[in-house]
């Protein structure tokens, strides 16, 4: 039996699921609509409720397609997007919301964040983000590629330290974060949300990964994919375009490693043994 998805708990104390979905590269292709859509809808029914996009994203049609896919779900989705760090100013995030707001035909982003630092007014963008909460167009606001500094001086602004979030990229092959980043966020109860864990589908063909799924019947993804849901204050949003991904990414969720298979990956896949830079994609 299918269990169901265990959660983590932003700063508010609200539960998130561990398992969501991206939606990078999708919309663009009319070709592909249909089988997006199923993907998205089947991902909600199997309780993968939280949806990731960006304005960036298809240059707006990734939030367009998730307003045709799960519009009628709704009050059953928590939608997780991201503002250009060139719209990262008082007003401009507001403006920015407006735009996003409009694409997803909702009244209200429930986790909104600052896609990447990039020449932004920092204090600006989260004096912009609380008046957002405030209007009730936000209901929680966050960052996506901030390291450790990053982080460190957000916090040290007014507000800064309502964040409730911070998107990294983070996956088996990409461990740097577990130096400091990770624990720096842990500290202070804050999720990470792992993207590209499957590392946009460029892991290694042929790996431990691979062992440890032949040995289970699944797949060198389902392994990878549980591995990042099995950290603690992480959860993660894997891109998947069609059905039978969704729902392989969703059994992932039910794998739990065993200690010595998490011992296998660390043997191929080396945990960091000083401060890496947070890479981006
Ligand atoms: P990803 O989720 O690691 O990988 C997506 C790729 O893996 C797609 O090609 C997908 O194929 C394939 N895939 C997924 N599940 C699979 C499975 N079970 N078996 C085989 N192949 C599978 O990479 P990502 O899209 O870069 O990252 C995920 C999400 O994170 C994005 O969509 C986006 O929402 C977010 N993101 C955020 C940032 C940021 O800067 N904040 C950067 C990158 C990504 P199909 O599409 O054919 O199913």
């Amino acid at each position: 039996m299918t269990r169901s998805i265990e959660t983590v708990t932003l700063p508010t104390g609200e539960a998130i699921p561990k398992l969501g979905q991206g939606t990078w590269e999708m919309g663009e292709r009319a070709n592909a609509r249909k089988d997006e859509i199923a993907a998205l809808r089947a991902g909600v029914e199997l309780g993968m409720t939280l949806v990731d996009t960006a304005e960036m994203y298809g240059d707006g049609e990734s939030e367009k397609l998730i307003a045709e896919a799960l519009g009628s779900l709704r009050e059953d989705i928590f939608i997780v997007s991201k503002v250009y760090p060139h719209n990262g100013s008082e007003r401009g995030v507001q403006a920015a919301c407006e735009r996003s707001l409009k694409r997803l035909k909702t009244d209200r982003i429930d986790l909104y964040l600052l896609h990447w630092r990039g020449g932004e007014d920092l204090e600006g963008a989260v004096a912009g983000f609380e008046k957002l909460k405030r209007d009730g167009k936000i209901r929680h606001w966050g960052v996506s590629n901030f390291d450790t500094d990053d982080m460190e001086e957000l916090f040290a602004l007014d507000d800064g330290n309502a964040c409730a979030s911070n998107q990294i990229l983070y996956n088996v092959a990409r461990r740097g974060p577990e130096f400091e980043l990770l624990p720096w966020l842990r500290e202070r109860s804050l999720p990470a949300m792992a993207y590209s864990p499957v590392d946009h589908a460029r892991l290694p063909k042929k790996s431990v990964l691979n062992d440890i799924a032949a040995a289970r019947g699944v797949s060198m993804f389902q392994i990878a994919l549980a591995w990042v849901l099995q950290q603690p204050g992480v959860c993660s949003i894997p891109k998947a375009s069609n059905v039978a991904h969704v729902k392989e990414n969703r059994a992932a969720a039910d794998i739990a490693l065993t200690r010595e298979e998490v011992a296998q990956i660390d043997s191929h896949f080396r945990p960091p043994k000083s401060k890496q830079h947070l890479e981006m994609l």
